[in-house]
């Protein structure tokens, strides 16, 4: 009864595709006998990239209901990596059994006869023989390739966006292997959920001044869910991060969010989820929680100059929108695919976006924990390179990615925005077009 509502949400995305004849049960128990074994060298998991890789990984498997069996070599863990807890990197992995989905173990054990082996970096021995894919990168690029596809490398990358991306294709290839073992409605759907020989994403390298710290200065999060969560959870573990700022949302904790919700923990259940956010960032995130509608819905809250926006309601995103003085950046998902997008001063805003309510229902949405974690990332992102004076050009003003098929051109598109004569907003960039 616990899996099943903790992965509640991951069933009923998988249940787009899966033959009708399948129960839940029968789908979540296939989700959880599937064994992953991460192996990794000790060069790679010396450096904060190769940690985070690992961590990311780990915390992406668990989530889906994944029992993760270790083959590393132990190190001291280099800076925070929340909300895994411990000063020894396999202390603070084998600690995490059982607490991010409570049946998703994490064990150390170097012959598990796993479906799938992930290498993180290059690995000394010999691997078994399951399928396998190696896990590389640098600042801001991410890879996964089958073996014998690309040469492994360990990490040495200084800045963990690389490495967050490569966690993420690689949990997605476990997804897909799981959903090939079950029977589909539609047997050309079976095109989705092939495996990727190789595939990556850059993010595009900035200019990060060494060893300073990042001033992000005060930022509003509206929604404390998974998005940014993840949108946390990665900046958490870019070094040198100094931010302030607030965190609005009226919602609790339940078991249904442990599935991708990044800072949380089973043990959080019942908790506001501002609170959870708040208190387990990395100490140079200070947010304020405040447990509270979305603050457009009052007309008192003045918002910060940067609002990162994962809500998924959309008239919320308009009245975020309409009182946002300054820069903002809205990440969604919907199904497989990821929308993230940043608005400033006379650029088209995010109603000219998203012009029309979804009308979700407000009911069970459907989520699997890489995807709103590429939603979190690609957030961070745009905050850090807004930051650094970087931000993307206006042609790179939404990002839409579908991150099952990386190995797919077009899986990410880099889009502009048009503005609309009826944005719901009446933005300046649609005004001026009247
Ligand atoms: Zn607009």
């Amino acid at each position: 009864m616990t899996a099943l509502a903790e992965l509640d949400r991951m069933i009923l995305l998988s249940r787009d595709h899966i033959a009708p004849t399948l129960s839940d049960e029968e789908i979540c128990q296939q989700f959880q006998s599937f064994k992953v074994l991460c192996v990794s060298d000790l060069h790679s998991l010396s450096s904060h990239s190769g940690q985070t890789v690992l961590f990311t990984l780990v915390a992406l498997l668990s989530r889906m209901g994944m029992q993760v069996g270790l083959n590393l070599p132990d190190t001291a863990v280099l800076l925070p990596q929340p909300p895994f807890l411990g000063s020894s990197l396999c202390e603070a992995l084998l600690a995490s059994s059982r607490t991010l989905v409570t049946e998703a173990t994490v064990r150390s054990d170097s012959d598990l006869k796993a479906d799938v082996i992930f290498v993180v970096g290059d690995f000394p021995g010999k691997p078994h023989d399951a399928p396998c894919w190696y896990l590389t990168g640098s600042d801001w690029l991410g890879s996964v390739a089958m073996r014998g596809i690309a040469k492994p490398e360990p990490w040495t990358a200084r800045l963990p966006v690389g490495a967050m991306v490569s966690a993420a294709l690689a949990a997605g290839e476990a997804f897909k292997f799981v959903m090939r073992s079950l029977p589909l409605r539609n047997p050309s759907d079976a095109v989705f959920f092939e495996p990727s020989f190789s595939s990556s994403w850059n993010f595009d390298r900035i200019t990060v001044p060494l060893g300073e710290r990042i001033h992000l200065g005060f930022v509003d999060f509206v929604s404390a869910g998974a998005i940014s969560q993840a949108a946390l959870f990665a900046l958490s573990r870019f070094p040198g991060i100094e931010m302030s700022g607030r965190i609005f949302d009226d919602d609790i904790t339940e078991a249904s969010n442990l599935n991708r919700n990044m800072l949380t923990v089973a043990s959080d259940l019942g908790e506001p989820k501002v609170q959870i956010a708040s208190k387990h960032c990395s100490a140079g995130v200070h947010l304020e929680p405040v447990v509270g509608r979305c603050p457009g819905h009052t007309s008192d809250t003045r918002l910060a100059g940067r609002v990162a926006v994962g809500v998924d309601d959309i008239p919320s995103r308009w009245r975020v929108q309409e009182k946002a003085p300054n820069w903002i950046a809205v990440g969604g998902t919907s199904h497989y695919s990821v929308s993230s997008s940043v608005h400033t001063p006379g650029s088209p805003c995010s109603g000219c976006l998203h012009p029309v309510d979804d009308d979700g229902g407000g009911g069970r949405i459907p989520t699997v924990s890489f995807v709103s974690f590429w939603a979190g990332l690609a957030m961070t992102v745009r905050l850090l390179r807004d930051a650094l004076g970087q931000p993307y050009p206006p042609e790179r003003q939404h990002l839409w990615l579908t991150p099952l098929r990386m190995d797919l051109s077009h899986a990410g598109m880099w889009i502009p925005i048009a503005p609309r004569r009826d944005c719901p907003v009446h933005c300046l960039a649609s005004v001026s077009m009247i």
